[in-house]
């Protein structure tokens, strides 16, 4: 029986081999949780209205909004849960939830 901290999970980890409730015991590796598998609603950007205020990055719980050169460039949709905050927050509407 390996230690909970020497487990690595991945899609192929048969429930035998799981963590119990799934629980994390190292550091660091929660990129490697792909929780997009989790999203029902996907958050759609419309770049022509977004103005670059990064509310909707400053609000994201997942650190799913990608910035580069201070300026919105899309989404990780690997990790966005899709729990429409971003949406909700942006002053001017430029991202829907479909
Ligand atoms: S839907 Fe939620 S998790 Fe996905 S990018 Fe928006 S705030 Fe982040
Ligand atoms: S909150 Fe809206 S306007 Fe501001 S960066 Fe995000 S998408 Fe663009």
């Amino acid at each position: 029986m390996k230690k909970y901290d020497e487990v690595t999970i991945n899609p192929n980890t048969g429930w035998k081999s799981m963590t119990e409730a799934g629980k994390m015991y190292a550091r660091g590796n929660s990129e490697s949780f792909l929780t997009g598998d989790w999203r029902t609603m996907t958050p759609v950007w419309d770049s022509t209205k977004c103005i670059h205020c990064l509310q909707c990055w400053a609000i994201c719980p997942d650190m799913s909004i990608e910035v580069e050169g201070g300026k919105l460039t899309g989404f990780d949709y690997d990790h966005c849960k899709g729990c429409g905050m971003c949406s909700k927050e942006c002053p001017v509407g430029a991202i829907k939830m479909e």
